[in-house]
Parts: C-alpha cells; sequence; structure tokens
C-alpha cells in the first residue's frame, strides 16, 4: 500500500491494546469473557482528584496553557522529585505530557539518528521498540530470565553496550514482569552505565509507587548521582494514581533534551489537557493515604493469582514485587493439543486458544519480546480472577 508511509511498516498496533478490543468485541457478542489484558487499575480515581478537575472548569482553566506543563505542575512535580526520589530539578528541567507514553515518544524522538541504538532489557513493555523504531533507531533487545526474577544482570547490560548505544532504557517495576531492583542491584547496573559515558539514561518509573514486601524504591539518578546529567527521570499518573484515561505523564531531566522535547510537543499536541493538569497538580500536592490501601488490595490479588497459577498444569508463575501483573511461563503447554483441537505452538497460539475456549483474555509474551509466557493483570477483583485462574487450570489440565 504505497499511500502509507514506510515509517509505519516497522511497527506493529499494540498488542495490549489489541487483546483488550478483541475481549471488548466477544463481549459485545454475548461470551462470557473475563479480560486481564488491560494495564490498568480498577480502582476509582480518588475524590480530591476528580473535585480538583470539576474545580478547574468551574473557575474557567480551559484555555492553552504552555506547551510542557503550567507552572504549577510544574512546581508539584519539581516538589514530588525532590520529596520521593532525593532529586533536585528546575522547574525548566521538567516537561508534562498526555501520558508518559506520549513524554517517552518525546524523549527518543527528539535523540534519535539513524543507527542509534537503544538498549532494552526484555521482557519489556509493548511500545518501546516499537517508538524507537518510528524514530529510526534500533531496539536492541537484552534477555533476563526467569531464574533471575526477569532483573537485569549488569554483566549483560555491559555486553549489550556498543559505540552506536544512545540510550539505556529502563523499567522497574517492570511491565509485564513485575520485577523491582533493590538499591545494590541498580547500583550495580549504574556501575556499568558510569564506565559508558556516551549512554544516556531514560528510566521509566511508572510503577515506582506499586511496590510490595517491604521493598524499597530507587531511581538510576538517585542511586548514582554521577548519572544526573545523562537521566531523564520519566514518571506518569495513569498507574499509581488510577487515572489511565486523564493522559498525564512527566519527566525531569538535562535541560537542552527538555527544550528539544518541548519543540517536538509543540509541533504535535500542544499542552495536555488543561483540566487533567490542574488535577495532577492535586494528585500529587494532596494526599497520598490511597496508594497503600490500594497496593494491600494488589498484594492480595498477586498472592492468589500466583498460587492458583501454579497449580495449572505445566505453568510456571514467579512471584513479582511489583506493579500489577504476573508473567508465567507457559514453556510447559507447548507442543500440545487443546480440547477443542488448537495446536499450541507458541505463546500466541495459547492465549488465542485461551480466550477462544475459556474466554479469557491474557497478552502473549511475544509482544513484550519474552516467550514462551504470557501476562495477566490482576487489576481486577478476586472474584473475577478465582474464576479466570480456575479457568486457566481446567485450559491446561485439558491440554494433550
Ligand atoms: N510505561 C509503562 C511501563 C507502562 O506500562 C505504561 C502504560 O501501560 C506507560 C509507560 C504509559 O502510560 P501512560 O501513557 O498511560 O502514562
Amino acid at each position: 500500500m504505497g499511500f502509507i508511509a514506510d515509517s509505519l511498516n516497522r511497527i506493529q498496533p499494540s498488542a495490549t491494546i489489541a487483546m483488550a478490543t478483541k475481549a471488548r468485541e466477544l463481549r459485545a457478542q454475548g461470551r462470557d469473557i473475563i479480560s486481564l489484558s488491560a494495564g490498568e487499575p480498577d480502582f476509582e480515581t480518588p475524590q480530591n482528584i476528580k473535585d480538583a478537575a470539576k474545580r478547574a472548569l468551574d473557575e474557567g482553566k480551559t484555555r492553552y496553557t504552555d506547551v510542557d506543563g503550567i507552572p504549577e505542575l510544574k512546581a508539584a512535580i519539581v516538589a514530588k522529585f525532590s520529596r520521593e526520589n532525593g532529586l533536585t530539578y528546575r522547574p525548566s528541567q521538567v516537561s508534562v505530557g498526555t501520558g508518559g507514553k506520549q513524554v517517552l515518544y518525546n524523549a527518543l524522538l527528539a535523540t534519535l539518528n539513524p543507527g542509534d541504538e537503544v538498549v532494552i532489557p526484555a521482557p519489556c513493555w509493548v511500545s518501546y521498540a516499537d517508538i524507537v523504531l518510528l524514530g529510526g533507531g534500533k531496539p536492541v533487545f537484552v534477555a533476563t530470565t526467569i531464574d533471575d526474577g526477569f532483573k537485569l544482570r549488569p554483566e549483560a547490560l555491559e555486553r549489550a553496550i556498543t559505540p552506536n548505544t544512545k540510550w539505556f532504557l529502563f523499567n522497574a517495576p517492570s511491565n509485564p514482569t513485575g520485577a523491582a531492583y533493590t538499591r545494590a542491584e541498580l547500583k550495580a547496573l549504574t556501575d556499568v552505565l558510569m564506565k559508558n559515558s556516551h549512554v544516556w539514561v531514560l528510566t521509566d518509573d511508572m510503577y515506582e509507587h506499586l511496590l510490595y514486601d517491604g521493598l524499597e524504591f530507587f531511581t538510576p539518578a538517585q542511586v548514582e548521582p554521577g548519572l544526573y546529567e545523562r537521566t531523564l527521570t520519566m514518571n506518569g499518573l495513569s498507574k499509581a494514581y488510577c487515572m489511565t484515561g486523564w493522559r498525564l505523564g512527566y519527566a525531569a531531566g538535562p535541560e537542552a533534551l527538555i527544550k528539544a522535547m518541548c519543540k517536538l510537543q509543540s509541533q504535535s499536541t500542544s499542552n495536555p489537557s488543561s483540566i487533567t493538569q490542574w488535577a495532577a497538580v492535586e494528585a500529587l500536592n494532596g494526599p497520598q493515604d490511597f496508594i497503600p490501601r490500594n497496593n494491600a488490595k494488589f498484594v492480595e490479588r498477586r498472592d492468589l493469582v500466583v498460587s492458583m497459577l501454579n497449580q495449572a498444569k505445566g505453568l510456571k508463575c514467579p512471584m513479582p514485587q511489583g506493579a500489577f501483573y504476573v508473567y508465567p511461563s507457559c514453556a510447559g503447554a507447548l507442543g500440545k493439543t487443546s480440547a477443542k483441537g488448537a495446536m499450541i505452538k507458541t505463546d500466541e497460539d495459547f492465549v488465542i486458544a485461551l480466550l477462544d475456549e475459556e474466554g479469557v483474555a491474557c497478552v502473549h509474551g511475544a509482544a513484550f519480546a519474552g516467550s514462551p509466557a504470557f501476562r495477566i493483570s490482576y487489576a481486577t477483583s478476586n472474584e473475577l480472577l478465582k474464576e479466570a485462574c480456575m479457568r486457566i487450570q481446567r485450559f491446561c489440565g485439558n491440554l494433550k
């Protein structure tokens, strides 16, 4: 199709969005579908944040704003980084966009030249590689293993870096594995980065607050202040603040990079929604006590799902310490045939047959560059999770 740009042929539609859409379609046809594919909390946005948005509307805060964020929000972000991460930034070092996705997109598109490599630990979030490819760069996946809890080893990072490496793209707690790092584990990685002064660090801290078992959160520039001048620390409100639909993400880093990102945004979306920005000021400055309350529920659900999946024949499900995903291996199911006769050769075959035969929607590991496995989002009720895991057990038990 000559009319469509070549650059679009380099990328895939988001597999997580595709799976969620398929689940919605089947449900609309009357099928009993449990969707564990979406990466969003089932909790409501806290009331104080909704109220701030209503106030913004009533006060007429309905016009264009500064492209990369109102001063009040930049101040709240500066305060957040200082309070929670021990990082000092000026407002001119902060960029606000329409979701963390846009902020990542801005950073990569504003910096990549043809041939530039981006080192990405895998399994990884579906969009990283595609955004890099759109920007003309080359994603370089570094595999992690289930036995290492999907954590990147410093030797593997060292081996992946070449003279062409522009960015190291890091995400912990991780989507899709939930892997989280201790300070010492992170320091071992930043030590490698200190030895490679041409590599910039893009850290996606989206799941910062979704951390369990008493684990404390650290971000690269905090653990290694020597990286501050070449680190972009990205975060957002979608996950911990239950604001996926509001679309707000932000990052802080060196001023020249922030300016370049703003230039790109000024020619695409301009400012994120003015209403959302005022809600975000309240989210960051207001009470944070709903976060541990939500996390207690997530831990209960995680424990339930891990325990039930490990009772399914052929599955092996590690216990993650962050985010709201589990990432079981389905290696033991490959080469088998389902109750309705589907051949399970890949993890994609596995999730398609599971959806067809049991009405449970998950996302296959290939979409996250980590096969054979699949991702379950446990951000839904205990009842639905129990029913879904029971169906998965039945599906696996019937494989021959
Ligand atoms: N980064 C990671 C690791 C994610 O899982 C997501 C959302 O799924 C994002 C970034 C983007 O989030 P948003 O654009 O909703 O802020």
